[in-house]
């Protein structure tokens, strides 16, 4: 009830939820209760969460913030959100989202840009949650929910995070099941949680993680007990600052809060070695070819037929050319023309095949550096704090919008487990993240490293 109200106060003016689940929400919280009375209860009994509207969920509105998506109600349920409910947890509604997951500042939705709760002291200016979990950071970090699922596909769970305060991590590629998450690039695609700090963060991955049939790429492997390795001791372990990460014309406060990172880590134990990850200047250029090529394929289901919304024409062919126009918005269409693009005989070679083998030396890059006995890699989550809605330069050129990921990318291009967390604020007074990189499924010493910066 207090989520609910907190809700109904709030959300006007932070449009964090777009579906809010109410009566679900008390009859779910009402089972928690008899089972809390009987003895029974789940790792995460009566905690409220919201859910990313990338999820599946049976009966509720699941429209990726999308109009072609449309009053969409699945039949089914995601199983991140299964493991979830099974755990006890309790559905307050759909957070909103850039559509289909495309962007890094949630201005791409159907249904209207988040609010950052943040903004500059003294300023009026509503700012950006980040994207494309906008939804989820904000409502986590305005206490409209406990804890949130999201995506990442390149960066929208942990540049969310970082620009309002909370932790994300995006774990493992394969380690929570992609079944029932509408699917952006499936490559790429990683569910994980949006929490209030480390500990939350852990306790929602262990639920969300698991084996699934349903879902090929996802990894036959026991699921860690993640809060064990909450504030475990990080003495001894090797921490790569890569060289390649200070990009030009980072602001300073940027620099500053990665030093500091660097200070804790050093403070607590840890052994700080530069390294190198030769191939990282191609990770923008490359992920925005294999993104876009397999958002173009996994998209052309929206046909009209199948989902939500249909426009009528004369024949099927002018249906499908209607609904699409009418229902993508204007960076889902540009993804679809790019992906098209650079999947078409004769460009083929010459862009998805190279970004391909561009993607492998990248996973090389890392695989190099954890051989070398590194253990975690520290980088700042974002080149800056969190921008105006409506940024004149960003909203001009798509690619200013796309160097937001510039830190982020690399962790999926190489299917790498990333977290961010709260580290500091910049000058204006606004949450700042750092990221913290680890080997393939070793998200604990993630949790570990992490807690020393939180
Ligand atoms: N900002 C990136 C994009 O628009 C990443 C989005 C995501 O991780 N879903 O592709």
């Amino acid at each position: 009830d207090a989520y609910l109200s907190a809700i109904e106060a709030a959300n006007p003016s932070i449009n964090a939820y777009v579906t809010v689940t109410a009566g679900k929400a008390r009859a779910m919280a009402k089972r928690s209760d008899e089972r809390m009375a009987s003895g029974e209860a789940g790792a995460l009994e009566g905690i409220p969460l919201g859910i990313k509207d990338l999820f599946a969920t049976e009966g509720v509105h699941t429209q990726a913030c999308s109009h072609i998506l449309n009053s969409f109600e699945p039949r089914y349920e995601s199983t991140v959100t299964s493991n979830l409910w099974n755990d006890g947890a309790v559905m307050l509604g759909k957070l909103n989202m850039d559509e289909f997951a495309m962007g890094s500042s949630n201005e791409t939705s159907y249904y209207g840009p988040v609010v950052n709760p943040w903004r500059v002291e003294g300023s009026n200016e509503s700012l950006v949650p980040g994207g494309s979990s906008g939804g989820s950071a904000a409502a986590v970090a305005a206490e409209l929910c406990a804890g949130a699922t999201a995506t990442d596909t390149g960066g929208s769970i942990r540049q969310p995070a970082a620009f309002t305060g909370t932790v994300g991590i995006k774990p493992t590629y394969g380690r929570c099941s992609r079944f029932g998450i509408v699917a952006f690039a499936s490559s790429l695609d990683q569910a994980g949680p949006i929490a209030r700090d480390v500990r939350d963060a852990a306790i929602m991955l262990r639920s969300m993680a698991s084996t699934d049939a349903k879902d090929t790429t996802s990894v036959d492997r026991a699921v860690p007990d993640y809060e064990a390795a909450v504030g475990r001791s990080v003495k001894g372990l090797k921490i790569g600052i890569p060289k390649e990460y200070r990009v030009d014309g980072m602001p300073g406060e940027i620099d500053a809060l990665w030093q500091q990172g660097i200070d804790w880590l050093k403070d607590a134990g840890a052994e700080i070695v530069e390294i190198s990850l030769p191939h990282t200047k191609y990770a923008l250029p490359a992920y925005y070819i294999v993104a876009p090529a397999e958002a173009s394929s996994n998209l052309a289901r929206y046909d009209g037929v199948r989902y939500g919304l249909r426009q009528q024409g004369r024949d099927i062919l002018e249906m499908y050319e209607k609904t699409r126009a009418e229902g993508f918005g204007e960076e889902v269409q540009r993804r679809i023309m790019i992906g098209t693009y650079v999947l078409s005989a004769g460009y083929y070679d010459a862009y998805y095949l190279k970004a391909q083998k561009v993607r492998t030396l990248i996973k090389r890059d890392f695989e190099t550096v954890f051989a070398d006995g590194v253990d975690a890699i520290l980088t700042p989550a974002t080149p800056s704090a969190a921008f105006e809605i409506g940024d004149a330069e960003m909203a001009a050129d798509p690619v200013k919008m796309y160097l937001n990921d510039i830190f982020t990318v690399t962790v999926n291009m190489a299917g790498l487990p990333g977290i961010a967390v709260p580290a500091g604020t910049s000058t204006d007074g606004l949450p700042l993240g750092l990221q913290l990189i680890g080997r393939p499924f070793d998200e604990e010493t993630l949790f570990a490293a992490a807690s020393v910066v939180e």
